[in-house]
């Protein structure tokens, strides 16, 4: 199927489909109902029946999806067959709670090592994930490891983004509030978590939800 055509708002709500089903196959459950997995995943019946023609998957009236099929479409779609090999940069309070915690366990991603430039956490291990200096950087990562979680300070995070470009990293999951400038062949998804926290305030001041 071409995925170009998956419209990026689908794309996005597919991992939320892939652990709900997921769940849902493992707990034995064969079909289920877009009003069931509306309920789970909060998302609209008509919005998930529109996702799920996208990918094929047309429900039968009183029947629902088969579990098992959209469970192995998710599944190739969302490249859970291989593992994602990521690099974490930054191994300070944010980056350590992301070393300790283990992403596999819901999804094919695994960070294999991280980076930083503190002589003091150099050298270490955390949660099973070596530590390299950050000069290092070239010659430690693995040509297989495609993704970055950029967990730094804002100063240091363009620096680090221009190393980047020239590894085989081609995504980077931003977590400072840093606007980064990188060539098109990366994609960034920045997660600045003051401004999340500040929208949400916003929206139950202005939106309440009754
Ligand atoms: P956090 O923001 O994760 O809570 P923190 O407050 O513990 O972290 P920060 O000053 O934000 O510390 O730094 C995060 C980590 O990034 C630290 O471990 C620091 O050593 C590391 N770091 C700082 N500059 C660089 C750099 N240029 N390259 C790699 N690592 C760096």
């Amino acid at each position: 199927m071409d995925q170009t055509k998956i419209p990026q708002a689908t794309a996005k709500r597919l991992p939320l489909y892939y652990r709900f089903l997921k769940n849902l196959s493992m707990s034995g459950k064969q079909r289920v109902s877009s009003a069931e997995l509306s309920q789970a995943v909060k998302v609209d019946s008509a919005t998930i029946r529109r996702d799920f023609s996208y990918f094929g998957a047309l429900g039968k009236k009183g029947y629902g999806y088969n579990v098992n099929y959209l469970l192995s479409f998710f599944r190739k779609t969302l490249n859970q067959d291989e593992v994602t090999k990521v690099a974490l940069i930054g191994v300070g309070n944010l980056g350590t709670a992301f070393l300790h915690y283990n992403f596999t366990k819901n999804n094919n991603t695994k960070i294999e090592m991280a980076f930083d430039s503190s002589p003091e956490k150099v050298g270490k291990e955390i949660g099973g994930v070596p530590i390299y200096h950050m000069d290092d950087f070239k010659e430690k990562l693995s040509e297989d490891v495609t993704v970055a979680i950029l967990t730094v300070p804002v100063s240091a995070a363009q620096t680090i983004a221009d190393k980047i470009v020239d590894s085989g990293i081609k995504g980077i999951l931003n977590f400072t509030p840093a606007r980064l400038t990188v060539p098109d062949h990366i994609r960034v998804h920045h997660i600045d978590l003051a401004v999340e926290l500040q929208a949400l305030v916003y929206f139950m001041k202005h939106y309440p939800m009754d």
